[in-house]
């Protein structure tokens, strides 16, 4: 609908409306019905078709600055998210087109294993220059409520979530330990409590939260970032990529992104403000004690 005026304004304008039209379908397509099937109606090829033909139809010369303005810019944020947060960073951060990257799993995890992500974050370093990797975690993920869940299932997202089955049994959070024995089983309950978590449940929050922080935790330890920051650490300062991580988590329900402050940086670098209100449990988080060496310049 608004599209429809894209001649009479200036290609500003096409962004802003083109990142609206993708927002307005990421969202119609988070709500389904008790059957699955989508109720914006955009469940088929041809919903597809038609809104790349709507695409084309803005016109070649706005939609060449468009190409342009990818090709032009340089990302500066790129997000590790989880494969079903259905509102996409996009979305949820309003960002223009070309300025942010992204890479999914299920429950945005990091393992120098997986070689994919670890390309993906090495490519967006060394080639693209992202200034900020952003783990982005969300309350009521699904991957983690199966990993509360464990279902006795020998498939692979078993085994991709198997960490945070891990995390969740081993975990010493507090609200994630009354959670864990309220769903153990007990008289009346002898197969314990099965059922998928209510998105609001505190233990279940938590375990999002902390299983973010264990992305955090890994990227520090294990990905390119540590030997990138002993580089660094080792000549000086400026030999070292400027590259910051952070453990950020979405609340679908109220729009709010929250801090759960275990941002880290190179070396002698001052972490960055981040404006978003940390929650309340982040604040034990010590990391001193997660990340020795923070931020010191040795032993990382
Ligand atoms: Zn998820």
């Amino acid at each position: 609908m608004v599209c429809s005026l894209l001649d009479m304004f200036n290609i500003r304008f096409l962004l802003v409306c083109l990142i609206l039209s993708a927002n307005a379908l990421s969202f119609a397509a988070a709500h389904s019905d008790s059957t699955g099937k989508s109720l914006s109606g955009f469940d088929t090829l041809e919903a597809l078709y038609k809104g790349n033909e709507r695409f084309k139809g803005v016109g070649s010369r706005k939609r060449e600055a468009v190409s342009r303005l990818v090709e032009e810019s340089t990302p500066s944020f790129m997000f590790l998210g989880c494969t079903d947060n259905r509102l996409t960073p996009a979305s949820i951060f309003q960002s223009p087109i070309g300025s942010i990257i992204s890479q999914n799993n299920i429950g945005n995890q990091y393992s120098k294993t997986d070689v994919s992500t670890d390309a993906a974050i090495t490519y967006a370093i060394q080639e693209l220059g992202v200034q900020h990797i952003i783990v982005l975690g969300h309350y009521g993920c699904p991957g983690v409520s199966k990993a509360i869940t464990a279902p006795r299932e020998d498939n692979p997202v078993m085994k991709w979530i198997s960490p945070i089955v891990r995390l969740y049994k081993t975990t010493r959070r507090r609200e994630i330990v009354k959670f864990r024995d309220s769903r153990m089983p007990h008289r009346g309950l002898p197969d314990g409590n099965k059922s998928a978590p209510s998105a609001d449940e505190a233990g279940f929050r938590s375990l999002v939260e902390e299983n973010v922080k264990r992305t955090v935790k890994a990227l520090k330890e294990e990905s390119i970032l540590a030997k990138e920051y002993q580089r660094g650490a080792k000549t000086t300062p400026k030999e070292s990529v400027e590259v910051y991580v952070h453990g950020f988590v979405f609340d679908e329900a109220t729009g709010n992104v929250v801090n759960l402050n275990v941002s880290f940086g190179p070396p002698g670098f001052p972490i960055p403000s981040v404006p978003f209100g940390a929650v309340a449990a982040a604040k034990n988080f010590h990391r001193e004690k997660h990340f020795p060496g923070f931020n010191k310049g040795k032993n990382l």
